[in-house]
């Protein structure tokens, strides 16, 4: 997924009194002038911006899985009730189960669609560390 802008100004103000509403540091609620570079705050927002984010991720790929099972069913549902004659409203559990025996079809509630979890739900790697790379290196 791309990275999303954290379009959220400064909560801090100027020692004027005004609200600074400079852009706030990714994850954060204030810029670097007021304390967005202090390494417990860059933790602080970088946490609290991989939660938000992989929340997201997760309700987005929930939300999927939804969509994908409730097709999934009203097939099953649609395929018996053609097999037997019956409108969609009547068909019950047993007659899915008796399908299943009698027709093979359709699929069995093992089969229904799963959340995959992916890269999407790794964390990334936490800030003010720059890689270190050996490449290049000659002693
Ligand atoms: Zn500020």
């Amino acid at each position: 997924m791309a990275k999303r802008r954290w379009a959220k100004h400064c909560t801090a103000h100027r020692t004027d009194g005004t609200p600074c509403g400079a852009w706030s540091i990714t994850g954060g609620s204030v810029c670097r002038s007021h304390g967005g570079a202090a390494p417990q705050t860059r933790r602080a927002a970088h946490l609290a911006y991989t939660e938000a984010r992989i929340r997201r991720e997760f309700e987005a790929v929930a939300a999927r899985r939804r969509r994908e099972w409730i097709n999934w069913q009203a097939k099953r549902v649609a395929t018996v009730a053609l097999l037997l004659g019956i409108p969609v409203t009547e068909v019950r559990e047993f007659d899915i189960w008796w399908c299943r025996v009698e027709y093979g079809v359709p699929a069995p509630a093992e089969e229904a669609p799963e959340i995959r979890p992916d890269r999407r739900f790794k964390l990334p790697p936490p800030p003010g560390r720059k890689k270190t790379t050996t490449k290049g290196a000659t002693a």
